[in-house]
């Protein structure tokens, strides 16, 4: 591939990673590549609307297109996750403020139940036992939020039903969501569709599944088993949605044992009083930040622009603070799934990325990490290190030859104003890397058995060529030799581009 705009921005440019949804308004062949050049850096399926069929056709067609690019493109299998609905209803109601509804919990699935006149205003749950879980004055949301009710009575006209004051009028569309914030909900973390939707992503090579309403660290654990299951050697990573308080109650434990973390602020926005989201945000930002891991802010970025051309300063600020707030990665939903103008969207997000990143200091940054060094491995404690020289040295890049990806992700950590390009022979790991915020990744050969200098020639002819970096200038490697065995990391080399007796090197 020739150097040309497109690549040097993507190569030398842009940090914070780019996640787009993909659905009806941007599944074509040429709305992905416009979105590839755009920045998109992770394609995720929301499996909340997307059937098996459109899902192969959807990887189909980012596979073919990812690779006539030539660039690293991360796919990741969004689950739907429990959910809890109100139903018994065949067309939408109006409630108005002020009337009374009656919400009874049934085992019975949806299409079981006899609907009653709705003017009787009687409906079900899913959720077992709601009177059990309530008390008069809890708080009931329902439509995403949108309906506030109260509840005014446990034990009504209906055993086991509630009876719920309408605190602002709404229209009830079809199984509105229905949320009782601050509880913990009896029912299991995944449905047999999630089983079956998580073996369907392992079967089809996803690169990462990102777990809706993961509450505990067993429930990753969980989903680690039933992956073995459908196939023992899956590289597939683990992204856990934080959803809800008891989540945010076991953070840490959860950041331990995932791959990474996704605020998703949808269901947060209606699991805490919303006025919590801003600080909330900033903390898991921040845990993750200080553990290594990846971390995606997702929902309404640039909302707006699903109809309109054009964000509101909010929505700009709003990406602006995430980016200032070192998250790895920043979502589109249905801006890019189903919105007027998907590469508008992803352009706007780019350009509000670069200048916002321009503005920051990340040699200072990286130097008060230190506390955030991990002493119990080599690879971050080297990696601290590397991110200072290359800084110091005013070195134009880092080029680590990974195997398992952790060196990579140990760069990514101390944020470094230079480029983190990753070499790896795995092609997983190539397209998961397009996730982790600075990574820019590249697929090499195997470097078994080959000399370190051979491997470091290649790669800097391999940057040259691609426009990424110019005789002269110089580049810090971190690699652990013998290359390519995933031992920890302990080498580090710098070299100016172009240096002669480079070569001669061992
Ligand atoms: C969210 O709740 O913010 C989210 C990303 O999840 P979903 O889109 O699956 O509701």
């Amino acid at each position: 591939m020739m150097a040309n705009a497109f690549t040097k921005n993507l190569y030398t440019t842009r940090r914070t990673k780019v996640v787009c949804t993909i659905g009806p308004a941007s599944e074509s062949e040429t709305c992905i590549r416009d979105l590839i050049k755009e920045g998109m850096n992770v394609a995720r399926l929301n499996f909340s609307h997307c059937s098996y069929d459109e899902a192969l056709n959807r990887i189909r067609v980012l596979r073919a297109v990812r690779k006539e690019m030539d660039v690293p493109l991360a796919i990741m299998l969004d689950t739907k996750g429990p959910e809890v609905r109100l139903f018994g209803y065949n067309k939408p109601v109006a409630i108005s403020k002020g009337e009374t509804l009656y919400v009874e919990s049934t085992e019975k699935q949806p299409e079981e139940i006899t609907c009653l006149p709705p003017e009787k205003r009687h409906f079900y749950t899913n959720l077992p036992r709601i009177d059990r879980l309530c008390r008069v004055g809890t708080r009931v949301l329902l439509q995403d939020g949108f309906i506030e009710l109260e509840v005014s009575r446990l034990h009504g006209e209906w055993p086991g039903a509630v009876s719920l004051r309408v605190l602002n009028e709404g229209k009830l569309k079809d199984k509105a969501h229905l949320a009782i914030p601050g509880v913990h909900y009896p029912i299991p973390f995944l449905s047999e569709k999630d089983k079956k939707d998580i073996a369907f992503a392992v079967d089809n090579g996803f690169e990462y599944i990102a777990l809706s309403f993961v509450r505990t660290a067993s429930d990753i654990t969980d989903v680690r088993g039933i992956i073995r299951a459908a196939r023992a050697d899956s590289p597939i990573k683990l992204i856990a949605k934080i959803e809800d308080k008891q989540a945010l109650a076991n953070l840490d434990e959860i950041i331990r044992d995932s791959d990474g973390i996704m605020v998703a602020r949808g269901d947060l926005g209606i699991e805490l009083p919303i006025e919590e989201l801003p600080g909330m945000q900033k903390t898991i930002i921040n845990h993750c930040y200080m553990a290594g891991k990846p971390v995606i802010v997702a929902t309404q970025m640039l909302e707006s622009m699903t109809e309109m051309p054009y964000p509101t300063r909010a929505e700009v600020t709003d990406i602006a603070n995430a980016v200032l707030e070192l998250t790895s990665s920043v979502m589109l939903s249905g801006e890019t799934a189903k919105g007027a103008h998907p590469k508008r969207v992803v352009n706007m997000m780019g350009r509000i990325i670069d200048r916002t990143e321009s503005g920051i200091d990340y040699h200072t940054l990286a130097r008060i990490t230190h506390d955030y060094v991990n002493h119990d491995e080599i690879t971050n404690i080297m990696a601290y290190s590397v991110v200072n020289t290359a800084h110091d040295w005013n070195a134009k890049g880092i080029a680590v030859i990974t195997a398992s990806g952790i060196g990579a992700r140990a760069l990514s950590k101390f944020r470094p104003g230079v480029p983190i390009y990753a070499f790896t022979h795995h092609e997983t790991l190539y397209h998961q890397l397009a996730l982790n915020w600075g990574v820019v990744p590249f697929l090499i050969e195997d470097p078994e058995n080959l000399r370190f200098s051979d491997v470091a020639g290649k790669i800097i002819d391999l940057l040259l060529k691609r426009g990424a970096i110019e005789n002269g200038e110089k580049l810090i490697f971190m690699a652990s030799s013998p290359l390519g065995k995933r031992r920890p990391t302990n080498t580090i080399r710098c070299e100016v581009v172009g240096d002669t007796t480079f070569h001669e090197a061992t």
